[in-house]
């Protein structure tokens, strides 16, 4: 392999709006797979072709709100 390029995606869950990030590789071969939500076993992101997705993470920026709005002035 001459280069391989990593890039960081993200991805947010339909199901429950959960985000996620993702590393991205490329590859000179097609690969295929999809990424269940480890909440809501939604499908995430499906992907095929010359690139595969590892390294899945939660985003934990905005954690699930619980009887409480956000007062919009900030955390
Ligand atoms: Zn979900």
């Amino acid at each position: 392999m001459a280069n391989s390029i990593w890039t960081i995606e993200e991805f947010t869950c339909p199901g429950c709006s959960m985000n996620y990030t993702a590393t991205r590789e490329e590859h000179v071969e097609p690969h295929s797979g999809h990424f269940k939500c480890s909440i809501c076993s939604g499908e995430v992101h499906a992907w095929s072709g010359k690139h595969h997705f590892f390294g899945w993470q939660a985003v934990k920026t905005r954690p699930p709100v619980f009887g409480r709005r956000w007062a919009g002035a900030g955390w």
